[in-house]
Parts: structure tokens; C-alpha cells; sequence
């Protein structure tokens, strides 16, 4: 190991408080998008800024920076960024840590007085989780400006709440103009969510693409009636019609050729009594795939089955994009710089898709941008469970701080 490295103590004792914020009567990890928890994450996330001699700015769509510039510095900064929104009862790794980690580099070069080009910052988007608010990564499509800040703001929760509203009365609809750093290079550092950097016993993953990701809501209309006295021949059954979409996507994806995933993973009928057959289905479909091409024939598809499901059962089918985003390469001389910067700390790494969506899927439309992975134990995310050891996580801080520190001197 050669060089700065960051307060190790620091971060991690920072990332292990941040995951007491925003906890509900259970006990379980809600920071859902612009809720009060939320708010308490973010609230504790600007004191660190501050605490930091970073000048914060919030945007309109709330997204939080956390900038360090001098006299010298151009006024395009290196960001680095992640969320702080979780999923119901998730783990305290997932974004966090990007977000932290950048704080804690951003600190560390501060305090050493590196010499900069370009600033630092920090910036933890708004809603990246998706889970209150659709489309998910919201903040850092509107960042990029591939979603109108107007559109953005109205978005209705499916707890029937307002983006907006929520966003102002936790007090952070702030004033700046979404886009308005004009960032040189973005990179960001998040835990695998998958079991392969540990399987194979790497300990820095280099993200190179990132999966295009399909998401639907499929609504299926057929007619309730009673469960004893109509005959299978006469049914009209939302029910078995969603079952059947579910077990051709599955049988699809597994029979495919490609690396195409396929998964139903919210359903509810109504009316949801034991002796009706369901007159309505809604249900969500997420197809993802690291080639345009390939996801593209397989959205093609599914809506064939579709059409033909519709005749063959006599129900009435509608379908409503969530969102859509193509897949991404990263920018090949930043993935050089990790793997340099790896190879200086004797650290193995591998090249990788992410098959989860992240913030940097979005920022990569405006600048130049790589990501970093580290393990994740059991391969388990959006979970308690979630977990990464203390030496991973301060191993990729750390790359994080080298490749941080070239860019910005630049
Ligand atoms: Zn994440």
C-alpha cells in the first residue's frame, strides 16, 4: 500500500451509525424516498458535511452535494456519488457506502491539502431505491436531465403522496437547478449485491457495463364470480392468466441463450377473496439484459404472449411502462485507473456487469463514469443481513481515494 489512505475509523464508524437513522417500532431500516426517515439520514449526512467544511447544495428534485473547491480549482468537479434511500427493512451498506466513502476521500484529501484541479464532491441522489416513488434512481435521471424536474415532482407515491410535497415539507426541495455542477468525471463505490466478488474471493470488482433494465405493470381485467357454481369452461379468471405470464416469463428467461433474468415480483388480485375468481391482476414485470438488442426482443416478446394470452383466455390486457433504461458501458480509462490503483494495494479485481441499477447508470449520459464494486457477503442485499467486511470496505475507500485523487489533478 503507497500513498494517503483514508480515516478508516472514521467511515466505518459512520456507516454503522447512519444505519441506527431512519429505523422503524420494529427495528427495521425504512428510508423510504422523502420520508421523516429519510429526512433523519439526510439531516445527519449534511452535519458530517458541514462538520467537513464541505459547502452544501441541494437541487430541486433534493439530491445532496457536498463540495470542496479551491482558488485554483476549474469549476468542474470530480463527483462522487450513491443514495442514502433504502427499501423496506434493507441493510445499511447499500448506497450508504458510496455516499460515505465519498465523503470520507473528499475529507481525507482536504485535510492532506491535496493539490486539486478540479473540486470534489459528494452527492447522495434522491429516490434512487424506487420504492415509495417510480421511476427508481429518479434523482440522478433528473440530474442528467433524462426526466423534467416538473414531471419529477409530481410523481405519485403508491402510498398516495406527492414527490413534492414530501420533498418540501421534509425541508429539502432546495434551489438549485438539477445539472448545475458540470461534472468532469462521476465514479461510484457500492457492495456487489451479488455473491461472485466473494465466491471467487476478489476484493474489488470493476464495473464495466450495467444491465438494461425493463420495468412494466401489467393489469389483467377478467369477471368475478363465484368459485363453486362457475364451470372452467365459462371463466374469465384474472387469476390463472397472471399465473400463466409468470410461468412463461420464467420459462422464457431460463431457456434463453442470452443473460437475459426475468422476474414477477408484485402481484395482488382483486378482489381477493378465497370463493371469487379474481376479476383483476396487477402485477409488476422487471426484464433485465446487459445488450439493447437482446432486451429489446425480449420486451418484444413478451408482449406477443401477451396478445395471444389475451384471446386465448377472453381478458382484457393493459400494459404501462415504469421505466426503461438501456445498458451502459463505463469509461474504459477510468476502469484502468481502478484496476491501477488496485494493483498498487495488492488487491485482485475483476471485471463485471452489474445486474442491479445504480446512479451511475444515469450520470454516464453527462460525463465520464466508472464504478466500483466490493463483496457482499452471501451475496445478500435489500436486507438485514446485508454485509461487508470491515477490510473490503476500507479496500475500496480506499481505491476510491487514488482514483479520486488522479482525476481531480488532472
Ligand atoms: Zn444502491
Amino acid at each position: 500500500m503507497t500513498g494517503t489512505r483514508v480515516n478508516e475509523e472514521r467511515l466505518l464508524s459512520r456507516l454503522r451509525a447512519l444505519g441506527q437513522v431512519g429505523r422503524d417500532a420494529q427495528g427495521r431500516l425504512c428510508r423510504l424516498a422523502c420520508t421523516d426517515a429519510d429526512k433523519a439520514g439526510r439531516d445527519q449526512f449534511v452535519r458530517w458535511l458541514r462538520d467537513a467544511g464541505l459547502e452544501v447544495q441541494v437541487d430541486r428534485i433534493g439530491n445532496v452535494f457536498g463540495l470542496w473547491r479551491t482558488h485554483e480549482s476549474t469549476d468542474t468537479p470530480i463527483l462522487i456519488g450513491s443514495h442514502l434511500d433504502t427499501v423496506i427493512n434493507g441493510g445499511i451498506f447499500d448506497g450508504s457506502y458510496g455516499v460515505l466513502a465519498g465523503l470520507e476521500v473528499i475529507e481525507t484529501m482536504k485535510a492532506q491539502g491535496v493539490a486539486i484541479k478540479h473540486p470534489l464532491a459528494v452527492a447522495s441522489f434522491t429516490n434512487e431505491e424506487g420504492t415509495r416513488y417510480s421511476p427508481d434512481m429518479m434523482g440522478s435521471l433528473v440530474y442528467c436531465g433524462g426526466l423534467g424536474v416538473e414531471e419529477a415532482l409530481a410523481s405519485t407515491g403508491n402510498d398516495g403522496t406527492v414527490l413534492g410535497a414530501e420533498l418540501a415539507r421534509i425541508g429539502y426541495a432546495g434551489a438549485a437547478e438539477p445539472g448545475f455542477l458540470k461534472v468532469k468525471a462521476y465514479l461510484e463505490l457500492h457492495i456487489e449485491q451479488g455473491p461472485i466478488l466473494e465466491l471467487e474471493g476478489i476484493p474489488i470488482g470493476v464495473v464495466e457495463n450495467l444491465q438494461g433494465i425493463s420495468w412494466q405493470r401489467v393489469i389483467i381485467e377478467g369477471t368475478a364470480n363465484h368459485a363453486g357454481t362457475t364451470p372452467m369452461s365459462m371463466r374469465r379468471d384474472a387469476g390463472y392468466a397472471a399465473a400463466r405470464v409468470i410461468t412463461f416469463l420464467h420459462d422464457q428467461a431460463c431457456a434463453s441463450t442470452t443473460a437475459t433474468v426475468a422476474t414477477v415480483g408484485s402481484i395482488s388480485f382483486a378482489p381477493n377473496v378465497i370463493n371469487v375468481i379474481p376479476s383483476r391482476a396487477t402485477f409488476t414485470v422487471d426484464l433485465r439484459n446487459p445488450n439493447e438488442r437482446e432486451l429489446k426482443a425480449d420486451e418484444a416478446i413478451f408482449g406477443q404472449f401477451l396478445e395471444r394470452l389475451a384471446v386465448e383466455l377472453g381478458v382484457n390486457l393493459s400494459v404501462e411502462r415504469l421505466s426503461r433504461t438501456e445498458p451502459v458501458t463505463f469509461d474504459p480509462r477510468m476502469l484502468s485507473m481502478i484496476e491501477e490503483a488496485a494493483r498498487r494495494d495488492g488487491l485482485a479485481t475483476k471485471r463485471m456487469t452489474s445486474g442491479a441499477g445504480h446512479d451511475a447508470q444515469m450520470i454516464v449520459r453527462i460525463a465520464p463514469a466508472a464504478m466500483i464494486f466490493v463483496q457482499s457477503t452471501g451475496g445478500i442485499s435489500h436486507n438485514p443481513r446485508e454485509h461487508t467486511p470491515d477490510p473490503d470496505l476500507v479496500a475500496g475507500a480506499n481505491i476510491l481515494l487514488q482514483v479520486a485523487t488522479r482525476l481531480a489533478s488532472e
